[in-house]
């Protein structure tokens, strides 16, 4: 396998990133920038929040565009764009049900649009794909060969097709017109700047452990996730966008919990004096999951860094800000 090579330096190089006020790529936004590159973001702050672009447009070489990538990108005629990065899409299971339309039109219309943009660009594509391409995975650990199993008329449907079908797109526009793609498979991922409210797991055990308020265990916890800080992340998409791969990465963090523990763990860090309460479990709630990273870990040196207390203990440092 040809390893990773990144490029010497980036001061020269213009990252478009779509979603930029999203938490993952808002954070990619600030990595590229921090390298001293040029970052053009764009969102439409469906669920990306304008702290985020705030942040980032301390950066001199931060441009941003509040812009629906379905509905028509900006004017970038003129513009040099040398990476376009299609991070935008809402991503948590609460959006699936109330903004389904939204979210499956960002992944096909949108992608497609980026697309086009990278082919006229000649830009270098990667688009973010999910570990719920995989639905509730049969085999376990999930290796990037296996096709998945998802239930195309469920809640989660939305999302998990839409995002096989960006993953489709991706790969046509690499075969029909030689466009440079790359794909990365994102598992369960947290950090500060996770929305509190976004009705996934970390930030509701933390906001309810700082609260006093009860646990809500969805189902009887047995249910597994494999937990990724962000920062981790970032450093694992860096290195698939550098790589010479057109096929898909699984990025994340092996290190597997299950949902009962992780509540458990959480009240002991936080010594909260929230109790456990066991509510039902949504429809089609993958049982287990969990990377295999064994083809990102052949083409580079990477190795999740921030361990799960460690991870946690600046996530609630973050949510405690704002309560
Ligand atoms: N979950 C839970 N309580 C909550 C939120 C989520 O038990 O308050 C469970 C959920 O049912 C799932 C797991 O935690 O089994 C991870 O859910 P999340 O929404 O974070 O992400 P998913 O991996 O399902 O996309």
């Amino acid at each position: 396998m040809t390893r990773v090579t990144f490029p010497e330096k980036y001061d020269d190089l213009v990252f478009l990133i779509a979603g930029a006020a999203g938490f993952v790529p808002g954070h990619v936004s600030e990595f590229f920038l921090n390298k001293g590159a040029t970052v053009i973001g764009i969102d439409n702050f469906i669920t990306g929040s304008r702290e985020n672009i705030e942040l980032l447009s301390k950066y001199d070489k931060f441009k941003f565009y509040e812009a629906n990538i379905y509905e028509g990108l900006p004017d970038l005629t003129n513009q040099k764009v040398d990476f376009i990065l299609n991070l935008a899409s809402p991503a948590s299971p609460i959006d699936f049900e109330i903004i389904p339309i939204e979210i499956m039109r960002t992944n096909s219309e949108g992608s497609l649009a980026l697309l086009e943009l990278a082919k006229v660009k000649g830009a270098r594509f990667l688009e973010a794909s999910t570990s719920e391409v995989y639905g509730d995975p049969e085999i376990h650990p999930q290796v990037e060969t296996y096709f998945g199993n998802v239930n195309t008329l469920g809640p989660r449907a939305p999302y998990d097709e839409s995002k096989r079908f960006a993953e489709a797109m991706t790969m046509s526009f690499h075969r029909k017109y030689g466009v440079d793609t790359r794909i990365v498979r994102i598992f369960n991922t947290y950090g500060p700047r996770m929305r509190a409210n976004d009705g996934r797991v970390i930030p509701n055990f933390i906001n309810q452990a700082l609260r006093g308020e009860d646990i809500t265990i969805y189902g009887d916890g047995s249910q597994t996730r494999s937990f990724c800080f962000v920062t981790d992340l970032v450093n694992a998409i860096h290195n698939v966008l550098f790589s010479h791969d057109v096929t898909p990465f699984n990025i994340g963090n092996p290190d597997e919990y299950s949902v009962k523990d992780c509540a458990e763990i959480i009240v002991k860090a936080l010594n909260s004096t929230s109790k456990i309460v066991y509510m039902p479990l949504p429809q089609d709630d993958p049982k287990r999951r969990r990377p295999n990273i064994d083809k990102l870990q052949a083409v580079c040196d990477y190795t999740p860094e921030v361990s799960f207390v460690e991870g946690l203990r600046q996530t609630t440092e973050f949510f405690k800000k704002g309560l």
